[in-house]
């Protein structure tokens, strides 16, 4: 061969060399994490189902281990994300030393990792092991000069033929298999997070329905604004003097496919633990911008908007001038939006935060203090921070009229507010005694259920368009139809008797979720009306299961909720129309007449 051509075959040797191993490093970035060099969540999907084959083939067992970690937040914003990584991989390097290779490892999320312990023999053998790993984490780590303890929770699936209460499941095939060992080791997770600290938790079916909606909200929460399930709603702030709209406050709601309308309360702490809640923070001033610009163009007079934001969004790099671009997209004056922070942020980082709201000020923006009255101490930082509007918590309002020292100060807090020329809203107003008392202290703005719930954009337009909000009387928002449905046959318990309930279907879609307690308060051949702290949907197809003994009898029937009114708060009463066959009616029917009989012996 000549030497021009050795030349060219060496050359083109190189090229495929090269881009073969360019396809090696894309494949490994694609599959590994790029701090730790670990396999990340697609390289551990796949190894979970090829074990979970060989399990299947040599019948042994698997566990799979979800840990997860809190800390590194707070480390990140402290002393910077270098730390944060710093402490990252000093994990790792303690719990490699302890696995060996046998076992495999990979980093699931930013501050999940995800084990596969294979081949021990019982389920005794996983929990030392999970002992062990737990028991890792319980001396601190050193990053800088500084040790920081870690807080570590697992959770904790096994696959195995032999040992009890694990799936068999020749008929699923192993992407099935694996998928339902990482949600139920997810599910076990959030289990072993409520324990506590440095706890670990083996996945069990008998997990409560309080949990399960937990686990499937932390899951869905990701995809929520793609699936454009996210709705701002909106509540009149009342002068009350004037009953003039000054404000409104917007609240977010989420449209759940499965659970129907959720509460902020139910999901803002997932969004803050999974950092959600910044893209979230983001959809939320978009989606008002963009209503306002409407109200300018309808003729509709444009208030201002109040906007909660949690310290996390804080922590955002270049948090104000992300605001301001926002803003600018769709030329927002900023003199018509107010941020409300809470009083743990002012607790912080205070030098930061300081410059932010000074930064926000500058730009026009207005700042509000919210939920003061619960922590007084947000009193003490009106000193340092320049706060434009207080908001006195609901918590609060509700206790005026029973409560005589929070009645005074109530008085305290709105005469400070007018001393220091800082607008205050009193955030809860239901009845005409709390509205009263407040005219009488003088205090100049509110917001509540007598004045209006927070509504849906097009409700909330209607009201804005008068520019004014009465007080009016609260209507019932139940209409108890199964009450006057039911027929003569009813037992009331009093006391309310204790019963379980479980989730059966929803939709058309087969649930195997654990039992969760609930209080019967009455039951006929019809329905039933029952109380618990879970919310579920009423426009939702909900089925759900019933099972309680009285008098040595056994009840069990089913249904689905076609009311919901909340009884205190976090409490919900339901009313609820069986789903049963006229044979099942019968039957229960009999039982009640029984039960009734030995009731009125009683
Ligand atoms: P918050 O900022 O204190 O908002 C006021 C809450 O009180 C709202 O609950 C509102 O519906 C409720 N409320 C108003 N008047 C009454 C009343 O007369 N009686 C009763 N019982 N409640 C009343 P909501 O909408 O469930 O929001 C709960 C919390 O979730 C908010 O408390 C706020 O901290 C947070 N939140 C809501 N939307 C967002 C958001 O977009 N971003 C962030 N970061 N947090 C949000
Ligand atoms: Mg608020």
């Amino acid at each position: 061969m000549a030497f021009a051509d050795v030349n060219r075959v060496n050359t083109k040797n190189e090229e495929i060399t090269k881009k073969m191993e360019m396809e090696k490093r894309i494949n490994h970035m694609a599959t590994h994490d790029e701090l730790t060099g670990l396999p990340n969540r697609i390289s551990f999907k796949q190894e979970l189902m090829n074990q979970c084959d060989s399990s299947r083939n040599e019948h042994s067992s698997l566990a799979v281990m979800m840990l997860d970690f809190q800390g590194f937040k707070y480390i990140n914003s402290a002393l910077g994300i270098q730390s944060g990584n710093q402490m990252v991989i000093q994990m790792i390097i303690r719990l490699k030393a302890f696995l060996g290779i046998k076992n495999f490892i990979s980093r699931y999320s930013e501050d999940q990792f995800a084990i596969i312990a294979k081949d021990l023999r019982n389920p005794e053998d996983y929990e030392a092991m999970a002992q062990s790993v737990a028991s890792l984490f319980t001396r601190p780590f050193k990053v800088d000069i500084y040790e920081f303890p870690v807080t570590m929770n697992m959770g904790i699936s096994i696959f195995s033929h032999d040992i009890e209460n694990s799936k068999t499941a020749d008929d699923e095939d192993s992407e099935q298999i694996s998928d339902e060992l990482i949600r139920h080791a997810n599910v076990a997770l959030l289990w072993a997070r409520k324990e506590g600290k440095n706890h670990y938790q083996f996945y069990s079916s008998d997990i409560s329905i309080q949990n399960y909606k937990q686990f499937e909200l932390r899951n869905d929460l990701r995809k929520a604004i793609e699936k454009n399930q996210f709705e701002v709603y909106y509540q009149p702030v009342v002068q009350l003097e004037t009953t003039e709209i000054l404000a409104a406050e917007a609240l977010i709601r989420w449209n759940h496919p499965d659970w129907g309308m959720v509460s902020p309360q139910e999901f803002i702490y997932l969004a803050e633990e999974t950092g959600a809640i910044v893209e979230m923070g983001k959809w939320m001033l978009r989606e008002i911008c963009s209503n306002s610009k409407n109200w300018k163009q309808k003729g509709i007079p444009q208030t201002k908007v109040t906007i909660n934001f949690s310290s996390i969004q804080f922590y955002e790099k270049d948090f104000v001038e992300n605001i301001k671009s926002i803003l600018d997209e769709f030329q927002f004056d900023p003199k018509f939006l107010i941020i409300e922070l809470t009083e743990s942020l002012l607790s912080k980082d205070g030098d930061k935060v300081m410059a932010d709201i000074q930064r926000l000020q500058t730009l026009g923006i207005k700042v509000a203090l919210d939920d003061i009255g619960t922590g007084l101490s947000s009193l003490a930082y009106l000193n340092t921070f320049n706060i434009d509007v207080l908001k006195m918590d609901s918590a609060f309002i509700r206790n005026i009229m029973f409560d005589k020292k929070t009645a005074i100060i109530a008085r305290t807090i709105v005469n400070l507010a007018r001393d220091l020329e800082i607008k205050l809203v009193a955030v809860g107003i239901e009845n005409w005694e709390q509205l009263s008392f407040l005219q009488e202290a003088n205090c100049h703005a509110g917001q509540g259920y007598l004045y209006s719930r927070p509504l849906p954009l097009t409700e909330f337009e209607n009201i804005l368009k008068s520019g004014k909000c009465d007080p009016a009387f609260l209507e019932r928002t139940t209409i108890d139809v199964s009450e006057e449905k039911r027929q003569s046959l009813r037992l009331d318990f009093e006391p309310f008797i204790e019963a379980e309930l479980t989730i059966i279907k929803i939709l058309e879609k087969k649930m195997n979720v654990g039992n969760t307690k609930i209080l019967i308060k009455n039951i006929g051949p019809s329905g039933l009306c029952f109380i618990s702290n879970i919310k579920f949907p009423i426009e939702q197809e909900f089925t759900l299961r019933f099972t309680t003994i009285l008098f040595d009898r056994k009840i069990e029937t089913h249904g689905t909720p076609v009311w919901i009114e909340e009884i205190e708060q976090g409490f919900y009463q339901y009313g609820v129309d069986f789903t049963i066959d006229q044979n099942e009616r019968e039957e229960l029917t009999e039982t009640l007449i029984e039960i009734q009989a030995k009731l009125t012996v009683q």
